[in-house]
């Protein structure tokens, strides 16, 4: 599909056709598209010169910005996409830690810098590669992968080997498996283990930062990651990363420590003009609550007409974003329950949604996102077209 426009809730596609867009850009259009406030930033910032590779004041802002809202920050580094804030990270922890080992889980989604991209989500899951051609198997060897929600698996690790681990990378909230949440005590987990065995814990908050509260997962479950990473929202629909957290830490980052990281193109006025235009909008009264209340209609409204129609199927939703599994019944908790659910049915649901002018992501391994451009009446038309929809999966499981 080519997309032509796109305006507020709505893509229009090369042909003309208009749909409810629930992809949203994969995370960075939580205002919408073209947001005229956002819009009329960029202009007026592109105006006065694109890149002069020197600090700028907007990038000032938008790190003082991020610091502000987000618990745990207090230096950041802006990049260009998540893939390399995640990396840069990674190097970070093992900079300062003098460790190689990180822990990453199974369906989580970093990026895809060769280290982290082992059962890897989203994309890599669906193409059924959970790791990619490319990629020595030296460079995963330090690699190690545990399942989501499962803290005694990582207390395992750590009682073997804890003394090895640089760190643990987690989505605090998984948004590359569909949308999983993390169960009561399982990050308070991770928090325990690194706080003994003086591993530092990496939020990767890049699609959950300011989709899930204005101080994203961290804020929401009352954690402090030692390091977090950002991107999507924060660069408004241009390319963006940031990765941040306690001082000391980000002292060890160059120029001011040995640890080496630079970008010719990161923090640029015209990213950070997008960024900070859509920050200033999520920070309005409300806008959160709205956002909640929104998906919890929406999720609402599909578990009633998948129950009408006798689909097994659960959906999740936190805040802005939200996951729909087509289950066996079971609650879904981790990436082998995720594989587990009906991939087919899905393929299903997403054409006859598509053909209703409803654009979902055409993966179930994808997190559903919502912008505050999505009102009430988008969102009943939404369910009533899965109405429909599910009508044909259950006409196709006869
Ligand atoms: C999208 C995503 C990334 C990668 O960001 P890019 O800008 O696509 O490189 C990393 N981590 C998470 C959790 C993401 O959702």
């Amino acid at each position: 599909m080519f997309m032509q426009r796109g305006e507020g809730a709505y893509l229009y596609d090369v042909e003309g056709r208009s749909y409810i867009d629930y992809v949203g850009a994969w995370g960075p259009m939580i205002v919408g598209h073209a947001h005229p406030s956002v819009l009329e930033k960029i202009k007026s910032t592109v105006d006065q010169g694109i890149c002069f590779g020197t600090p700028h004041p907007l990038e000032t802002e938008m790190a003082e910005k991020l610091c502000q809202l987000v618990p745990s920050l207090e230096k950041v580094r802006l990049v260009n996409s998540g893939t390399e804030a995640a990396m840069s990270a990674i190097r970070l922890a093992r900079g300062v830690t003098a460790r190689d080992r990180i822990i990453k889980f199974a369906g989580c989604y970093h990026g895809h810098a060769d280290a982290l991209l082992v059962q890897a989500g989203s994309g890599a899951l669906t193409h059924g590669v959970p790791s990619s051609p490319g990629i020595p198997a030296s460079t995963v060897e330090h690699t190690e992968i545990a399942q989501y929600n499962n803290a005694g698996e990582v207390q395992e690790i750590f009682a073997d080997r804890g003394d090895q681990i640089a760190a643990i990378i987690v989505e605090p909230i998984a948004g590359n498996m569909g949308c999983v949440l993390p169960d009561p005590g399982f990050l308070e987990a991770l928090r325990d283990c690194c706080d003994r065995y003086g591993s530092l814990l990496i939020f990767d908050e890049v699609m959950t930062g300011f989709r899930v509260g204005p101080g994203g997962a961290q804020q929401r479950f009352g954690i402090t990651p030692d390091l977090t990473v950002l991107g999507k929202v924060i660069g408004g629909g241009l390319p963006v990363g940031a990765f941040g957290g306690r001082a000391e830490i980000m002292e060890q980052l160059a120029p001011l420590g040995p640890v080496y990281q630079a970008g010719t193109l990161s923090g640029n006025p015209v990213t950070m003009a997008a960024g900070l235009a859509t920050l200033n909008l999520i920070e309005q009264d409300g806008f959160y609550e709205a956002l909640g209340d929104g998906a919890a209609r929406l999720v609402q409204g599909l578990r009633e007409q998948a129950g009408a129609h006798d689909v097994s199927f659960e959906a999740v939703e936190a805040t802005g974003m939200f996951g729909i599994f087509f289950t066996s019944g079971d609650p879904v908790r981790c990436y082998a329950d995720v594989q587990a659910c009906r991939a087919e049915d899905y393929q299903l649901f997403f054409h006859h949604m598509l053909k209703q002018g409803v654009y979902l992501a055409p993966s179930s391994y994808e997190a559903g996102f919502l912008s505050s451009a999505h009102t009430q009446q988008e969102i009943d038309r939404t369910v009533e077209a899965a109405g429909i929809a599910f009508d044909a999966v259950r006409r196709e499981n006869q």
